[in-house]
């Protein structure tokens, strides 16, 4: 495995406009940073409303950063014009969330996945781009037969396929996963993931996974971030962030899934979260979670937490830490 950085975030910041307001704005995306290296998968989750979608997007730059800088294999990609950025959108495509919505009705399957390869002149000649367009048909699990219909004649897992084979006709180093099996029945989530993982392993892709099916995001993906209201509150290696989880946030997410043993389920010690996500137009002061934590303490409304590693790598941002606590604000 190569250990090269293939994308990277770095203090990211998005803020919409609040309509109507001079002054107030939406806090996205406030501070984002993470790295994913190449052929792997960061799988970012969090309640809806936590600004994982958002940050995807504004990775991909479908969003302007309003700070912050972004990276696509070692190139600052932040402050390119559209015009500058065209050629290198050949290496970071994009799977939607909901394949209903993301596909033109009026166009054909051919004509869906042979939009990249016109826009980046990629053939000579329609019999070239056929012959593309079918063998990626023929890897995504569909048949050269599909290829004249369209996309309202499919179930939503084939839509779903079609949206890979749209997204890697052009063999892209880095694709952004928005809730790419959210909208899908849970018999076929596990298909298209498997079909994301199988594209992977053959061609090293870098994957940013955004998901908020805990469960899945951990079959997926070789690294997770917790996002809680616009920050990343909690970063590690897979495997450990479930087996230890740190933030009270991220232990809370964990207890919300359902155990199907009964045993098991009566034998957990932490409950899951309460209270409703506050409004990132007015975020909390000092920890952003501190009015929905049980381990909330006066520092905590007072002083935001750093992200520090805590050993091996494991990030994490909590006063129960003292690794976060700033110097000059320990009590
Ligand atoms: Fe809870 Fe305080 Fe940690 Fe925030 S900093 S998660 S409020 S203990």
């Amino acid at each position: 495995m190569n250990d090269s950085i293939m994308l990277e975030a770095r203090n990211l910041v998005k803020h919409f406009p609040v309509s109507g307001s001079k002054n107030q704005v939406v806090h996205a995306v406030d501070g984002v940073s993470f790295q994913v290296k190449k052929g792997r998968t960061l799988g970012l989750v969090g309640e809806s409303g936590c600004g994982k979608s958002s940050c995807a997007r504004t990775v991909i730059r479908i969003y302007e950063p309003t700070a912050g800088q972004i990276f696509l294999d070692g190139q600052e990609i932040t402050n390119l014009s559209q015009r500058q950025l065209a050629p290198l959108r050949r290496n970071i495509q994009m799977v939607f969330q909901d394949p209903y919505a993301s596909l033109n009705a009026r166009m054909t399957v051919r004509e869906i996945i042979n939009e990249p390869l016109r826009a980046h002149k990629v053939c000579s000649n329609a019999r070239e781009a056929d012959e593309m367009i079918f063998e990626m048909l023929d890897r995504v699990g569909l048949s050269r037969e599909h290829a004249n219909r369209y996309a309202h004649e499919f179930s939503g897992g084939q839509r779903q396929r079609v949206g890979i084979a749209r997204a890697l006709i052009l063999h892209p180093k880095v694709v952004i996963c928005d809730e790419p099996i959210s909208a899908l029945d849970v018999s076929i989530q596990a298909q298209v993931v498997n079909l994301l993982k199988e594209f992977q392993e053959e061609e090293e892709i870098t994957y940013l996974f955004i998901a908020h099916d805990l469960s899945m995001v951990r079959y997926v993906s070789d690294d997770v971030g917790v996002m809680y209201l616009g920050k990343l509150v909690e970063l590690s290696e897979s495997n450990e962030i479930y087996e230890h989880p740190l933030h009270p946030y991220t232990q809370g997410l964990l207890a919300a899934i359902p155990i199907p043993d009964p045993k098991a389920a009566r034998a957990k010690t932490v409950s899951s979260i309460e209270g409703d996500i506050p409004s990132p137009i007015s975020p909390p002061s000092g920890c952003r979670f501190h009015t929905r934590c049980p381990h909330a303490t006066p520092l905590c409304s007072r002083v935001e937490p750093v992200m520090a590693d805590v050993g091996g790598g494991h990030q994490v941002a909590c006063h129960l830490y003292p690794q976060c606590t700033p110097g000059d604000s320990k009590e």
